[in-house]
């Protein structure tokens, strides 16, 4: 199975490690392509000031083969105030704005942005391999709302949550 990292970030580093990472955790076949959205500005809520993360996925399908695409913009889903990521079907998307620690720490830190960007493209990754949110405390796929809780994870998933891919992915 392969999975295409679809990169808007200025930073192509973090797409390469997000990608590595993914095929090292998944034994997914990866491969960093840069992003074309036709018309992201469809997606864009000019109130919130932010782009509903469901519209702009609209932009990637349909597509024979997994798909993750890593952003700045700021992204929410409707009932939330923002979301890191967003993995409905085959396709998902994880945004850096609010894990950057320019915005949460107040200054660059190269190194913790890296971790967070690749902890959460594995995480949505699981969702794409259909992966649920787990609670075991450590585990990639445990649901994060804030920061803290990305920098408390791991950055792999628990074995019962690889044992699920497994299964899942042998279907
Ligand atoms: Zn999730
Ligand atoms: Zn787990």
């Amino acid at each position: 199975m392969r999975l295409k990292v679809l990169n808007e970030l200025k930073d192509e580093s973090l797409a390469t490690a997000a990608a590595q990472k993914i095929a090292e955790v998944f034994g997914l076949e990866t491969v960093v392509e840069a992003a074309k959205l036709t018309q992201p500005e469809q997606a864009y809520d000019s109130l919130r000031r932010q782009y509903n993360a469901a519209i702009l996925l609209i932009q990637l399908e349909p597509r024979p083969e997994l798909l993750l695409l890593l952003t700045e913009r700021d992204i929410y889903v409707p009932g939330l105030n923002f979301v890191f990521g967003y993995a409905p079907g085959k396709a998902g998307v994880v945004s850096i704005y609010r894990l950057d620690p320019i915005r949460t720490e107040g200054h660059a830190d190269p190194k913790l942005l890296l971790q967070r960007t690749v902890k959460e493209a594995v995480h949505e990754t699981g969702h794409l391999l259909g992966l649920r949110h787990c609670t075991m405390p450590g585990c990639v796929m445990t649901f994060s709302n804030s920061v803290l809780e990305v920098d408390s994870k791991n950055d792999t998933p628990c074995e019962r949550c690889m044992s699920k891919v497994t299964f899942l992915r042998l279907r």
